[in-house]
């Protein structure tokens, strides 16, 4: 599978989740399901909205280096500094390896497919 299909599966798990919630909370809301069972699937799809955010997040990490403002260096950070950094759709402020600094990189595609 390619990055571009793990991108668009992730959203697909995003909506199909969030559909679940809301298909889940009308059926409860009319009393076509029990109130037991729309707890279930409230459960089981706040749940899976979290899981394919995660994974979202997980392929926009695995599929993207950045590069430093101060020296140009190209470089992965950790996941964890990946997770915990400020960002926009295109920038993330990391601290670059090569020179020390913490600048808003820019997001570039890795070069590596799989
Ligand atoms: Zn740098």
């Amino acid at each position: 599978m390619n990055n571009k299909n793990k991108v668009i599966l992730s959203f697909i798990g995003v909506f199909a989740s969030v559909a679940l919630l809301v298909i889940s909370t009308i059926l409860a809301e009319n009393e076509v399901i029990s109130a037991a069972l729309a707890v279930v699937l409230t459960i089981i799809s706040i749940i899976s909205v979290f899981v394919a955010i995660f994974y979202a997040a997980k392929v926009d990490y695995e599929t993207g280096v950045y590069e430093c403002r101060n020296c140009g260096h190209t470089f992965k950070p950790t996941f964890k500094a990946y997770i915990l950094a400020v960002h926009t759709l295109t920038t993330r402020c990391l601290k670059c390896p090569e020179c020390g600094k913490s600048t808003r990189c820019k997001r570039r595609n890795a070069e590596k497919g799989e």
